[in-house]
């Protein structure tokens, strides 16, 4: 057990104001892994004031010199990609695999995507008479969720800093320890002090610090709708930028004639991986009435197949609640192919890959997000119907299509209210823009689109 204490805040790592941790559990065994001071108003204030006091310098700094450390800090998330990985398989409980891959290996992707954008991107420009600069926002204050740990951070501060913003980021309470380990990166990659400041604590207190502070221009949200609608207002009221990434509940669409086995099994491996705690996970599968029932078998082998791969919930609280959508399920008259409630191992945050099927569109497991190992299988009966069903709740995050040819594929996904589509198996792109259609979200993140967030615009007329 290691008790950190201290805050990364300008430049250095200093003593928290009050003497309140948060205790970092590893979900796999339930024991306690470490400690992290729980930070106070104080500090926020502290690490704003760093942010605010480093604006003026780092805004002014030559788009090609931020490159360079934004190259530097890829190059130093390489060097540590196995302590990366190590660090949130202990505290989210990811196998290592996925840790190294996608939990250690996209950030440094993120990360080196706008070291290029930083040194290539159009910071100025002429229309007519005009000319119109793209200058940074400000600071920066960001709250990330646990799920993808270091990845939620990467994809605010990279960005921010490559517009020439500063930040203040406040993690998960979940998962602080490879947010300290980034602040450890920072600092080797030679950015200034300031730049960057990581204050540890609990939402409701160093968040919502965070948010209201009037030193922060723009607040960075991801996590929970509920959350996200409090900072929404709270930033709305004081006229500040907000840009929130929600949940989501997004469909995978196999139209007749797709690659059925496929459709399926990449659509299972999409909700198992990371224990189905991805926002844009396609956690509702829409099946044709003709085949409906192959596609059960399928999915139900599939999700069985991942039975002991498969790693905890990231707490305690995480694993009832999906536990509780699970019996919820079944009181609705949703039918178990796979899974179910039971916790497959005596030990550890653990919940068995689950398959519902005969779900309807209105039951809560086809509506509510469930951030679980649980997929549900809805049947559809023409392509109208099953628009109608992809397009039927609250969120817009993500979704999938396959059909027999790409053309037929695309022409559904243009229909479909949702910010991101993989269209018959496409691959991940971190450069394309990430982020919700209705309440899944306001603002874009990766890519120069995410790189916009950051800036805003004044304009010389000549
Ligand atoms: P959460 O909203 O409880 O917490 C997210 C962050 O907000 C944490 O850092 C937390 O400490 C902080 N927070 C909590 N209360 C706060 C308050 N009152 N003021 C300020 N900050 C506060 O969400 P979670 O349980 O950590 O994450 C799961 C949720 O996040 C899921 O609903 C999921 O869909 C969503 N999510 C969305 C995306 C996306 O990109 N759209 C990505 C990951 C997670």
């Amino acid at each position: 057990m290691k008790a950190h204490d201290g805050m990364y805040i300008d430049g250095a790592w200093r003593p928290a104001a009050g003497p309140g941790v948060i205790e970092v559990v590893n979900p796999a065994d339930e024991q306690v892994i470490a400690t992290v001071p729980a930070g106070t108003v104080e500090d926020v204030d502290a690490a704003v004031r760093a942010a605010r006091a480093a604006l003026p310098g780092w805004a002014a700094t030559p788009p090609a010199e931020r490159a360079a450390r934004l190259a530097a800090l890829r190059d130093v998330l390489v060097a540590r990609q196995d302590e990366i990985a190590e660090t949130v398989t202990a505290e989210l409980g990811s196998p290592p695999k996925l840790s190294q891959t996608v939990h250690a290996g996209v950030p440094i992707a993120v990360t080196g995507s706008y070291a290029e954008l930083a040194a290539t991107y159009a910071f100025e420009e002429r229309t007519g008479n005009s000319t119109v600069l793209h200058e940074p926002v400000g600071v920066v204050g960001a709250i990330t969720p646990w799920n993808y740990p270091l990845h939620q951070i990467v994809a605010k501060t990279a960005p921010a800093l490559a517009a020439g913003c500063t930040v203040v980021v406040k993690p998960a309470e979940d998962t602080p320890l490879v947010a300290r380990l980034f602040a450890e990166a920072v600092h080797e990659a030679g950015i200034p002090a300031g730049v960057f400041n990581l204050v540890t604590g609990l939402g409701p207190v160093a968040g919502q610090a965070l948010a209201e502070h009037p030193g922060v221009d723009l607040v960075s949200f991801t996590g929970s709708t509920a959350v996200g609608r409090r900072i929404g207002a709270i930033a709305s009221g004081m006229v500040k930028k907000v840009a929130l990434e929600l949940g989501g509940k997004s469909a995978n669409v196999i139209l007749p004639g797709a690659d059925l086995a496929r459709a399926v099994n990449v659509g299972v491996a999409n909700v198992m991986s990371n224990s189905g705690q991805t926002c844009s996970a396609w956690t509702r599968m829409l099946v044709h009435h003709d085949q409906y029932d192959e596609a059960v078998e399928l999915a139900a082998a599939a999700a069985a197949k991942y039975g002991d791969r498969i790693g905890p919930l990231v707490s305690a609280t995480q694993r009832d609640r999906v536990r509780g959508y699970i019996a919820k399920g079944v009181a609705e008259g949703a039918r178990l192919a796979a899974g179910g409630p039971d916790s497959p191992h005596e030990r550890g945050y653990y919940v068995s890959p689950t398959v519902f099927a005969d779900v309807t569109p209105g039951m809560t497991i086809a509506q509510e997000e469930i951030f679980g190992p649980v997929l549900s299988v809805l049947r559809y009966t023409d392509e109208e119907d099953a628009l109608r069903i992809a397009n039927g709740t609250v969120y817009g995050l993500a979704g999938a299509v396959w059909a027999a040819d790409e053309t037929e594929a695309v022409a559904f996904a243009r229909r479909m209210e949702t910010g991101q589509v993989d269209i018959n198996g496409g691959r991940f792109n971190p450069l394309a823009p990430f982020g919700g259609y209705k309440q899944s979200g306001v603002g874009r993140e990766l890519g120069a689109h995410g790189l916009a967030e950051y800036l805003q615009t004044k304009s010389f007329q000549f």
